[in-house]
């Protein structure tokens, strides 16, 4: 990181300091291309675009566009609109697929997440008899939680058995990679599928996606990822590390809008397997002859076929407006800065930390992070949170004692930073 030796001088807790850091910032204008919600009259300290990322002013452009095509052309807007909604998909792929380091074939924007995910096991969790448990996180995210376990039971298999879940050692936060390592190779004669949250949303560690996908292969099984806190937080090689396939969302770091359009990834060498099993439907037929309306499934021989429906282009056209942004800054510079400035945030927290009794405690670990600092204030609780909330500030709460900071390299500041420390002294 010579980049944070350059400016380690400047790592001091003061405005000043803040301020000179923003100014030599090179994306210090992309905050302006993001509506910043407003508390008392100045903008807030936005720490939630790891939950919903902000809206960027070019959305509502995005939008109207379709939305005047509809009005001019209605259903011959399939065909006649400027972006013709026959294909408006393929609008999404390239550019999403650069940020998880896929190819193009191996990326689709479609659906929900949670659809996601149980659309591809449905691919990828094909149990045995001898081979039918699931490696995940112990507290993975409640909906990966609910996925697993009802695919396990759809199949015909005992839970308690099938699911391995990998826990943090007594007394620790996160998982140790060779813990993960460990857990796979025990479970490699009955392991099916590896499925792990690629960043965990809790704590924000981020895994070692190449590692555990080469283990999980050794050990036999496919493995997946769910990228919902990795996707355009962190760098991802999705098609070198081999990863068998992948979903996640693009409402937190993508800042698609509430409910936003989800991705998914299959890898390269199962798109030439044309009797993989699937759900399928009339989206994912190959597109030359889709419209004979044959009765004959025939798969598009890439991520496409796990479509089903025809593209949600309102959906499609807000996520367009910020796959934009992000194709003009790159994930290079995005992570240079997040490195950065969350490293800024973590400095200014253990500034105050020890002027107040070192109440808090950063869970987040110190290297394999994205821009998520989680911080349990002990003897606080909630109403520590709600009082920031009162004091401009957002952050989440989650249960049962973490509050998670997300410092985002394209609309946070580092003056943002130094006024969170400032209201966090007055309030502890
Ligand atoms: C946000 C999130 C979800 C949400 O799922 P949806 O289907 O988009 O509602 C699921 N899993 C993880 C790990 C998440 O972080």
């Amino acid at each position: 990181m010579s980049h944070l030796a350059d400016t380690k001088g400047l790592f001091q807790n003061t405005l000043d300091a803040a301020r000179t850091l923003d100014s030599k910032d090179p994306l210090k204008n992309y905050r302006e291309r993001f509506f910043m919600p407003q508390h008392e009259g100045r903008d807030v300290i936005y720490f939630t675009g790891n939950s919903l990322g902000l809206q960027p002013k070019t959305t509502q452009g995005f939008l109207q566009q379709e939305l005047n095509d509809w009005a001019k052309f209605g259903v011959e807007g399939h065909f006649l609109a400027q972006n013709p909604w026959l294909s408006y998909h393929e609008l999404l792929t390239d550019k999403m697929a650069k940020i998880v380091g896929a190819l193009p074939e191996e990326t689709i924007m479609m659906n929900q997440l949670t659809v996601n995910l149980h659309l591809l096991m449905v691919s990828f969790y094909r149990p045995t008899k001898s081979r039918y448990k699931i490696l995940c996180e112990a507290k993975a995210f409640p909906s990966d939680q609910y996925a697993l376990q009802s695919q396990i039971k759809f199949h015909g298999y005992a839970i308690a058995d099938a699911l391995v879940e990998v826990s943090p050692r007594e007394g620790e936060y996160h998982l140790r990679e060779e813990d993960i390592l460990k857990a796979i190779d025990e479970n490699k004669d009955a392991l099916a599928l590896v499925m792990l949250g690629g960043v965990n949303y809790f704590t924000g560690q981020v895994f070692d996606m190449k590692s555990i996908t080469e283990a999980g292969h050794k050990a036999g099984a496919i493995v997946g990822f769910d990228l919902a806190h990795a996707a355009g937080n962190v760098k991802l090689e999705l098609h070198h590390w081999q990863v068998d396939f992948a979903a996640w969302c693009s409402y937190k770091y993508l800042n698609s809008g509430p409910g936003g359009v989800a991705g998914a990834f299959v890898h390269q060498a199962h798109l030439t397997i044309t009797d993989l099993p699937l759900f399928a439907g009339w989206w994912g037929h190959d597109k030359k002859t889709r419209f004979l309306m044959d009765s004959t499934f025939v798969p598009m021989q890439s991520a496409e076929r796990w479509q089903l429906s025809n593209a949600p282009v309102l959906s499609m056209a807000a996520c367009r407006a910020s796959l934009a942004i992000f194709d003009e800054v790159g994930m290079d510079a995005l992570t240079k800065k997040s490195e950065l400035l969350v490293a800024y945030l973590e400095m200014i927290v253990e500034d105050i930390n020890a002027q107040k009794n070192n109440c808090l405690q950063i869970i987040t670990p110190k290297t394999n992070r994205g821009c998520q600092l989680s911080i349990v204030a002990n003897g606080y609780g909630k109403a520590l949170y709600n009082k920031l909330i009162d004091n401009g500030v957002i952050p989440d709460w989650r249960e049962p004692n973490v509050i998670r900071c997300a410092a985002i390299p394209l609309y946070n500041t580092f003056e943002d930073m130094y006024r969170f420390g400032e209201i966090l002294k007055k309030l502890l």
